[in-house]
């Protein structure tokens, strides 16, 4: 095996790895650990170019026990936003991958290893895109999943989770309330709790969206990354898949400015930020249309911050109206459409420019995390009453 061990992010912690785990004995996300002097070895700018593009070919920086389950996750696009933001405006567009999110990435990984532990049942609380993943990977792999969404889910989650055959569930309350439910069951032995950052192998999905854009451009980090932050899965993970990709000889010591971006309606990591604390308080009546990032309280709360601060980025807050203008526009002048998670991100980095955080000669990637069309957008369509139409009084 790879793993060499799992290691408590709080207190270092060592944990034996080819065992089940969920957080360590402090209440805290596991980390895991690999030989990366064989790694090393294996990896090298020349042999990644000429494997099979996709998350597996990192094979020896992720836990490769069995042969993973998989619906064919893709190596995403680097897009530029010319239009929108000049030619160093860059995002990375996850919606690309299976089930229209980057849950896919995270979850492929974590059921693969549910699947190499003889797991049978996995339960989630989610949003949205992380129970249809879930849904879509016990499908494939043959384990039974239960997914518990908060009652503002779009539907459209909610019925592509149970075509893929789980028990769905809409509950009366916020994602980390579902949470204590899901919690409660895996302490009773009736199922595994799959929550964000509560099983040490969908970071290790995740990371992979840092391993693949250091690749596209070149080996050399992007000056800033601007990353929806829900339970900041992806963004602890690429920050820990830059020391790997480090200690393995493929990139050096630059690092790209991290922020964080919430919704003002859902912005715990914002103010804890802004307060100088290490962990964040529950956010109370959390609410935003960017439903992925409708988190108010995160079990990663103090890696988000470390990354955040270590890296010499921002936890940026950005309105309802933001999102939505942001959206409208990228899709309007650059023919990209966000989903409302990116909106905020694009929307983040527009203040960003405004405030001197960011140059607009800085090459910045931003995340757009699902599919623009998984979300409800307005209907500007005109009625046509074909018998009265004529083409000139369509212009
Ligand atoms: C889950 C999700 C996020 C937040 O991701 P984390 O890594 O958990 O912070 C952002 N955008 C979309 C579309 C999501 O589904």
């Amino acid at each position: 095996m790879n793993v060499t061990h799992l290691e408590c992010s709080l207190t270092g912690e060592r944990y034996e790895a080819g065992r089940v785990h969920n957080l360590s004995r402090a209440g805290k996300p596991l980390l895991v650990r690999y030989d990366t002097d064989a790694a090393k070895r294996a990896l090298s700018r020349d042999s990644l170019a000429s494997r099979e593009p996709g998350m597996w070919k990192w094979r020896e920086l992720l836990p490769n026990g069995i042969e993973p389950v998989s619906l064919g996750e893709l190596e995403t696009p680097v897009v530029a936003l010319a239009r929108t933001g000049g030619p160093n405006l860059l995002v990375k567009d996850e919606g690309r991958l299976p089930t229209g999110s980057f849950k896919a990435r995270g979850l492929a990984m974590a059921v693969t290893m549910a699947k190499q532990f003889g797991i049978e049942r996995i339960a989630m609380p989610t949003n949205g895109n992380a129970g249809a993943a879930l849904a879509a990977y016990g499908a494939r792999a043959g384990i039974e999943t239960i997914v518990i969404c908060p009652a503002e889910t779009p539907e459209i989650n909610v019925t592509e989770t149970a075509a893929y055959g789980a028990r769905v569930y809409v509950a009366d309350g916020q994602i980390d309330e579902c949470g204590a439910l899901v919690g409660q069951g895996a302490a009773e032995g009736r199922w595994f709790d799959c929550s964000t950052l509560k099983e040490p192998y969908r970071l290790e999905g995740k990371k992979v969206m840092g391993f693949e854009l250091a690749e596209q451009l070149g080996w050399e980090l992007p000056d800033a990354i601007f990353y929806p932050t829900g339970g900041g899965t992806g963004l602890i993970g690429m920050w820990k898949g830059f020391d790997e990709l480090e200690a393995v000889g493929l990139i050096g010591s630059k690092r790209p400015r991290m922020y964080a971006v919430q919704a003002e309606g859902c912005a715990p990591m914002v103010r804890a930020f802004e307060r100088g604390e290490e962990f964040a308080e529950r956010w109370e009546n959390a609410a935003t249309v960017a439903t992925g990032i409708r988190v108010p309280k995160a079990v990663g709360d103090f890696l988000i911050l470390r990354a955040v601060r270590e890296s010499g980025g921002a936890a940026i807050a950005v309105s309802e109206d933001a999102i939505l203008q942001a959206v409208e526009d990228a899709a309007r002048d650059d023919g990209f459409l966000f989903c409302p998670e990116g909106g905020a991100v694009l929307a983040a980095w527009r203040k960003a420019l405004a405030n001197g955080v960011v140059g607009k000669d800085e090459r910045v990637l931003l995340f757009n995390c699902a599919n623009g069309n998984k979300y409800p957008l307005p209907d500007r369509s005109k009625r046509l009453d074909l018998e009265a139409a004529a083409p000139t009084l369509l212009l």
